[in-house]
């Protein structure tokens, strides 16, 4: 009775908001809390088909969208989040917005992206049939203790998973691995990997988050690395050490800013796939989704359809056309693994020399604290590259960061003001080249009204 009410006030609410242009909040979503504490417990027990959580530091947005294009393959109506504010009352307005006022939902599934510090409370409310566990990384603005705290509330919760939930977990990253660890009798566990000798790199990056052993504090030696500190590990002490994955990953071919093929091995027949999206990192995500899927019991059809369909139109990278045959191909930064992922997919693409666009701003949504800049391996782009331009607020910072990097001065252009910059950066190209440009996040945000104003048609982002 009391949620019904509260379900109905939501709803109205929500309707309220949509007719007079206010939609899009998460008040709804609070005020039916307030009504009914567990109305999202109460919202997600009425989808059909139930829900699975995505999180993860690095590619849970990318890695949510892939599994739900999957799903929507397969002919499944799905709730998807939008990531953002309060995440418990997000998810309420959210499920409301796909409800009726009588309750009934009209999705099948609800597929949930969650930041690793909600993860404990949604999973207590949401109780996710599956969870996919990307990987945990070190966020520049928690440089020390977070990953252990963080580590410690994942072990929480996971132990207190109920009886035929589904844990699916990277082996290749030490911290999600170790999870296994702690499932309950009852509680399924599929690990997803990458096995492909010509991805490897020869070392740790310097952006490494851990490279000790979860269990015992002993060094990890590695024998493969992917990225950053992913890839295949053992102890040198104790008997921990990379699961042997159900999913893997392997013969992986990396189209440049395009595309990506690779064969998925899975318990049955070997899938291979092609994916609309570049980047090892995205290797990993979408080996997730259709691990996840697969896991599911989704046709590998669906899977195979799903992945080759999906295009980053909202992703972490778009490109933008411009006349001439120029382009435009933004690549959102916002931590050292990122950059140096995007990095190492524009010193692999096709182009000789690059021509680069590096937008650093500080404002509280990027980080405070620029020295996350000395993290990343601009190494690499030394000899790569044609001009860099760097803008934003920390321009002159970023200029630093590149000459150190072993980057010619002379072929460094520095303009705080991003409208000049990008002005400038584009005229520099000509026809048929693209610009490369790397903003942070309030960057990017600038980035896009400028070239809205320029008159640019851009594709849908959020992030
Ligand atoms: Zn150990």
């Amino acid at each position: 009775m009391k949620q019904t009410f509260a379900i109905a006030t939501g709803k109205a609410l929500l309707i309220l908001l949509q007719r007079t242009g206010r939609g899009g909040t998460a008040l709804p979503g609070l005020i039916a809390q307030r009504l009914d504490p567990h109305i999202l417990t109460g919202l997600t027990a009425r989808l059909p088909s139930g829900s699975a959580v995505v999180t993860g530091t690095n590619g849970k947005t990318t890695t949510t969208r892939l599994f739900s294009t999957i799903l929507q393959q397969a002919g499944l109506k799905v709730v998807n989040n939008r990531s953002g504010s309060n995440l418990i009352r997000g998810l309420t307005s959210t499920l409301l917005d796909q409800a009726t006022f009588s309750g009934k939902l009209v999705a099948d599934v609800g597929l949930f992206e969650v930041d690793e510090a909600a993860f404990p409370q949604a999973i207590a409310e949401i109780g996710p049939r599956l969870i996919l566990v990307n990987n945990l990384f070190r966020d520049q603005l928690d440089r020390y203790g977070e990953i252990d705290t963080i580590r410690k509330r994942w072990v929480a919760s996971v132990q207190k998973l109920g009886v035929g939930t589904t844990l699916v977990l990277n082996a290749d990253d030490p911290s999600v691995a170790y999870l296994a660890r702690f499932a309950p009798t009852g509680v399924r566990t599929v690990f997803f990997g990458l096995d492909d000798p010509a991805q490897t790199l020869s070392e740790l990056p310097h952006a490494v988050d851990a490279t000790k052993c979860v269990v015992c504090g002993s060094p990890l030696r590695y024998s493969a690395v992917y990225i950053s500190h992913m890839g295949h590990y053992q102890c040198t002490n104790c008997d921990f050490k990379r699961p042997e994955p159900d999913y893997l990953a392997q013969n992986i071919l990396l189209q440049g800013t395009s595309t990506t093929q690779f064969t998925l091995t899975t318990p049955a027949e070997p899938l291979p796939l092609s994916l609309g999206v570049p980047g090892l990192y995205n290797v990993y995500n979408a080996t997730g989704a259709a691990a996840a899927a697969l896991t599911l019991g989704l046709a590998p059809e669906n899977v195979r359809l799903g992945l080759a369909e999906f295009k980053a139109a909202f992703g972490r990278i778009e490109r933008v056309a411009l006349a001439e045959d120029k382009a435009l191909l933004l690549a959102l930064v916002k931590n050292p693994v990122g950059f140096n992922e995007v990095l190492r997919m524009l010193t692999t693409s096709a182009e000789p020399k690059l021509k680069l666009l590096i937008i650093i701003n500080d404002l509280i949504a990027d980080g405070r604290d620029v020295s996350w800049l000395w993290d990343v391996d601009f190494e690499v782009l030394a000899g790569k590259v044609e001009q860099v331009f760097t803008g934003g607020l920390r321009a002159a910072d970023m200029a630093v960061r590149l000459k150190y990097a072993g980057v010619a001065s002379s072929l460094i252009r520095v303009e705080e003001d991003i409208a000049t910059v990008l002005k400038e950066a584009t005229e520099h190209l000509l026809p048929g080249e693209t610009l490369y440009v790397t903003p942070t996040y309030t960057a990017m945000l600038q980035t896009r009204q400028i070239l809205q104003k320029m008159g640019m048609v851009l594709p849908f982002w959020e992030e």
